[in-house]
Order: C-alpha cells, then sequence, then structure tokens
C-alpha cells in the first residue's frame, strides 16, 4: 500500500525497502515463498518503469530478531549488525535473495547490503548474488538486476572509490553514518540535538562517498531521514548526490523542492558550507540560502 501511495504521490520508485518488517515480530523467520509474495506485490505497484531498492536484511544493534538467537554484545551497534547477521545465516540470506530475485522481471530491481564495513563482506555478498544468478540461469544480461551498498560506516566512504569499482551504486544511510562517524549513538536522548547528519564532518564522508562513486559513473542516493529534509536537500545535491528516497508523505514536498534548485547553486553552497566547523553554521548557512 505504501508503494501504490508513493506512486500516486509522484515517486519514481522506492529508494529503501526495508526487508526487516518482514521478519520482525513473528515466531519464525519468512520463507522464499511468502517474502517473494511480498516484494513481487511492491515490484507490480511500481511497473517495468520505476526503480525498487530492496534492502537486505537489516537487524542486529537496535532491532533484535526472537528466533534468530545473537549472542550478547557488550557493543551491538559494533558488533553482528546489517549484513553481518546475513553472512552468518547463510540459507537465510540465500532464500531472501531467491525471493528479492524474482522481482527482476517485473521492476528495476536493485539490490542492496546494510551496514558494509569492509570489501571482504561485499564481495563475499555479492559472491552470494552471483552464484544464485549461476544455479538459476540467470547469467548477467538475462536479468537485469544492480547491486549496491549502504554508506553506513565511515570505512565505506573513506574507500568509496574502491567499493564504486564492483558495485552499481551507493544508497547513503544517513542516519547510521551520523552515528559512526560521531560515536553518538542515534537513540540516545541527551546526545540527539547533538548527532546532527548536518556536522561538516558527516558532510564531508557523503562528499568521499559521491567523490567515489562518480569516478566509475555510479549514482549516489541518500535513504536515510536526511534526505526527507528541505533544510538538508540543497547540501546534499551540491554534494553530489543524485537520488534522494525520502518519506511518502514528503515526496512532493521535496520533489517540488529540487525543480526549484539550480545545480551550481547547490554546488557553490556545499563547497562553503565543506568549509564550516559546526552544524550550527551549517545551519545558519542553509536557513539564509532557504529564504
Ligand atoms: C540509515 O541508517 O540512514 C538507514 C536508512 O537505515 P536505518 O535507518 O533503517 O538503519
Ligand atoms: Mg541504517
Amino acid at each position: 500500500q505504501e508503494a501504490r501511495d508513493g506512486v500516486t504521490l509522484g515517486a519514481e520508485g522506492v529508494g529503501l525497502l526495508r526487508s526487516e518488517f518482514l521478519f520482525d515480530e513473528r515466531e519464525t523467520a519468512p520463507d522464499e515463498e511468502e517474502q517473494a509474495a511480498e516484494y513481487v506485490a511492491v515490484a507490480q505497484a511500481l511497473g517495468p518503469e520505476r526503480s525498487l531498492v530492496i534492502r537486505t536484511l537489516d537487524v542486529g544493534g537496535d532491532k533484535p530478531l526472537a528466533y534468530l538467537p545473537m549472542p550478547k554484545e557488550d557493543n551491538p551497534f559494533l558488533g553482528l549488525r546489517g549484513l553481518r547477521v546475513s553472512l552468518e545465516n547463510p540459507a537465510m540470506f540465500r532464500a531472501q535473495l531467491r525471493a528479492i530475485l524474482r522481482t527482476a522481471r517485473l521492476t528495476r530491481l536493485h539490490i542492496m547490503f546494510p551496514m558494509v564495513a569492509t570489501l571482504d563482506e561485499w564481495r563475499k555478498a555479492k559472491a552470494t548474488v552471483d552464484a544464485i544468478l549461476a544455479e538459476e540461469h540467470l547469467a548477467a544480461g538475462q536479468v537485469d538486476v544492480k547491486i549496491g551498498l549502504m554508506i553506513e560506516v565511515p570505512s565505506a566512504a573513506l574507500i568509496a572509490e574502491r567499493f564504486a569499482r564492483e558495485s552499481d551504486f551507493f544508497s547513503i544511510g544517513t542516519n547510521d553514518l551520523t552515528q559512526y562517524v560521531l560515536a553518538m549513538d542515534r537513540g540516545h536522548p541527551k546526545l540527539a540535538s547533538k548527532a546532527d547528519g548536518l556536522n561538516p564532518a558527516v558532510l564531508r564522508t557523503i562528499s568521499l562517498a559521491c567523490e567515489g562513486a562518480h569516478k566509475h559513473g555510479k549514482w549516489v542516493g541518500v535513504c536515510g531521514g536526511m534526505a526527507s529534509d528541505p533544510l538538508a536537500v540543497p547540501v546534499l545535491i551540491g554534494l553530489g548526490v543524485d537520488e534522494l528516497s525520502v518519506s511518502v508523505p514528503a515526496v512532493p514536498t521535496i520533489k517540488s523542492l529540487v525543480r526549484r534548485l539550480s545545480l551550481k547553486d547547490c554546488q557553490e553552497l556545499a563547497q562553503e558550507i565543506l568549509q564550516m566547523g559546526t552544524a550550527t553554521e551549517v545551519r545558519a548557512c542553509l536557513q539564509a540560502f532557504a529564504a
């Protein structure tokens, strides 16, 4: 229903399908058939001209699963989280990928992995997709599926250029990227106001990701909360972000804002902002730009 609502409101695709909602609040993991039914329904709502970015299971840290025993960790946000959970549970990972791949002929399918920190993790995940495609005789060319990663961990942004050689796209998860760049828990009541994606350190990290991707002709999206913030949109575009994935109700506002912006103005704004030292300065500059 959300996909249909998005289309009605003018969305050009789904930029982040958080697949963990299918796994949440139940006794057992959904099997391949059950998952496929949901993914296919979303793909059908979008149709062949729109793109669908499905994120593989992103649990651990703040998102536990009742049926997936996870060891007690001292630092769950730095432990088995995101893609690491999938790599630890290969049968579940493969079932999910097979279910996702059933949508490949219905829409412009993109698969992305959450919380990628190292090239080795990325390669292992990508190899799993390639192996399934080979088994199903879906060699490249027969199905069009793009494989990308989320940039949520500073290490991935720092060597973005290396990731871009081997991937089709990036999507920046600014919620987690902010918490990992600033070492501030995204849900911490006392830190919430300081864990600001508009901190220049976070913006520089986003800039690195865009630079790395564009060196190899790959596109970069933002799928974290910042993409839905009208104040942040001009600087994101100026830094080189190519795609914004926003909450459904924000689609019309953000789309109309983007249409009113000049790329050159946004680029100049971003260069000025990259020289700043605090989120307060950045916010003041963005407020003046918006006025
Ligand atoms: C993010 O971290 O910005 C993101 C989009 O993922 P989630 O909020 O689901 O962790
Ligand atoms: Mg995240």
